[in-house]
């Protein structure tokens, strides 16, 4: 049987951008514009220009894509023309492919907010339409708050939609704009529009007030629409938009979904997934959402002795899809609560040949439980893990000794008068019979010692060059009666490995050196450093 296709529209960059305290600069734009139209997305919407300086220069010029790249924007405002409207003057301007107009569809808002008739927003819709056609622009008509219309006065609601459709308008999208609407209301109602458009001209625009955008989005397209609109991790005002990193993967890999449609994103970009999902993150500078579907670091991980044991035999037996096919792992993790089985799959993973009656895995088991205790986290911390397991079996050489460090913060007013903070740090490390002296200047005091650190290690330098920290997360945790500080810091290399390792004590920098120690050490392992 042929498949239809359906059509993903991206927001991330307009609706996105609404949400509390995201600030996409143009660089950032056109990274995410990038990157979503690598991974196949068909429409990118970049912004509403005419509305914000950021939105205007990303359209005032060209940005060529394989997608279609579109402006979002008004209908021209009641009792103008269509050709005296400076907000569509605007958007017509737009370097873009397509326009997406926004247009009331709820009688009540046309009365009350746009303070017109019924008629005149009808207009406003059909002239909007008919100005972006004759420019040559494909055109997309969002219906804002079409559920609650349609509920209210469902003939003017489809009258709306209709003249978007009429007028030549490629999609009609129905927008539950604030998110109220449930999954069976969606189904019923799309049904509906789709017996007046054909549904390869509706679109959905779920939001997730009721945490069912995702199930709204699902339900509108069983009933018929087959373009959906959705933002990378559901970023979005209030509570979000329908998330497409969960959207993507259920049409991808449900046979209810997979084997009626196809989408434009080919299995290899659906295996980058947790990857895009992940640099979002990285550039809104949040730490990814652990327990996100398909893509979080715990979305694949199980905790308890007996689960882990049959996932090692037969891992379909607790997993719905391979991790793999997103882009993420497997991870059986080792905690506080974990069992004998845990620690040896992890063991097996690395690839250090165990057997499993050995004494060494208690005292490794015992030895993760205490440090834990006191406030370690060897689930997010995997080569800090894989160091004490490896120590454990007496497989780290002895590389170097840091004898002694000092780190030092000092605020002064500079040459130009101006107030200014410097760290500095200064690291004594012995490699072989040779004494090493390194200094550094950072922008904050474990900048400085990291720089320090990794300055000079001698004969060792070599392996370390590719070596970068690509985040560093401070937890203060109240372990007992004192408070202590946890440092995670991640770090890449020229392999594209990610790592990330821990450090605690009640002091900052000494939480942070262990980490970064542990971050080097690793690094020598994983390079075949000789001892
Ligand atoms: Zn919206």
């Amino acid at each position: 049987m042929a498949r239809e296709r359906l059509y993903l529209f991206d927001t991330t960059l307009r609706d996105g951008a609404q949400t509390n305290g995201v600030d996409f600069t143009l660089a950032d734009k056109l990274t995410i514009a990038r990157m979503l139209d690598d991974l196949g997305i068909d429409y990118v919407e970049a912004g509403y220009p005419g509305a914000n300086p950021t939105d205007t220069n990303f359209f005032a010029e060209r940005r060529p894509m394989r997608g279609t790249l579109t402006a979002f924007g008004m209908t021209r405002r009641p009792g103008r023309s269509a050709s005296n409207d400076p907000g569509l003057a605007a958007l017509m301007a737009a370097e873009a492919d397509a326009i997406c107009f926004v247009a009331k569809s709820w009688d009540y808002h046309v009365r009350v907010a746009l303070e017109t008739t019924e008629e005149e927003n009808i207009a406003s819709i059909r002239d909007s339409v008919r100005a972006a056609k004759a420019k040559g622009r494909e055109v997309l008509l969002d219906c804002e708050h079409f559920f609650d219309g349609y509920k209210a006065k469902p003939a003017f609601a489809l009258a709306c939609a209709q003249a978007a459709y009429e007028e030549g308008a490629r999609w009609v999208v129905l927008c539950d704009t604030n998110g109220g609407t449930l999954p069976h209301e969606v189904e019923k109602i799309v049904g509906e529009v789709c017996a007046k458009i054909p549904g390869d001209h509706v679109g959905i625009h779920a939001h997730n007030d009721t945490e069912q955008a995702v199930a709204n989005t699902f339900a509108a397209v069983r009933a018929g629409a087959r373009q959906i609109q959705g933002t990378l991790n559901g970023l979005g005002e209030r509570c979000g938009n329908a998330n497409l990193v969960s959207i993507i993967p259920t049409l991808k890999l449900k046979p209810e979904f997979s084997e009626k449609f196809d989408i434009g994103i080919p299995d290899e970009k659906l295996g980058k997934l947790a990857h895009v999902s992940h640099t979002l993150d990285e550039m809104l500078n949040r730490a990814p959402d652990r327990h996100a579907p398909y893509v979080g670091e715990s979305a694949f991980a199980t905790k308890a002795g007996i689960h882990a044991s049959a996932i090692m035999k037969e891992p379909a037996t607790y997993e719905h899809i391979a991790p793999e096919r997103v882009g993420n792992r497997r991870k059986l993790l080792v905690s506080d609560q974990s069992g004998r089985s845990n620690v040896l799959a992890e063991l097996d993973r690395i690839g250090l040949a165990i057997d499993k009656d050995d004494p060494r895995v208690t005292r490794l088991l015992d030895e993760v439980k205490e440090r834990e205790a006191i406030g370690y986290a060897y689930e997010a911390a995997d080569a800090s893990f894989e160091l004490l397991a490896r120590r454990m079996l007496g497989k780290v050489p002895h590389y170097f000794d840091v004898e002694k460090f000092d780190v030092n913060v000092e605020q002064r007013i500079n040459a130009r008068g101006e107030r200014v903070t410097v760290s500095q740090a200064v690291v004594k490390v012995k490699v072989g019979d040779d004494l090493l002296i390194s200094a550094s200047e950072g922008n904050g005091p474990v900048n400085a010692l990291d720089l320090a650190l990794r300055k000079d290690l001698g004969k060792y330098q070599s392996y370390i060059t590719g070596l970068e920290l690509t985040d560093y997360r401070v937890r203060i945790l109240n372990a007992g009666t004192e408070a202590v500080t946890r440092v995670l810091i991640e770090s890449t290399d020229e392999s594209g490995e990610h790592w990330t390792t821990v450090g605690v004590s009640a002091n900052i920098i000494d939480a942070s050196f262990q980490a970064l120690m542990d971050s080097i050490i690793y690094k020598l392992v994983k390079s075949g450093a000789p001892a």
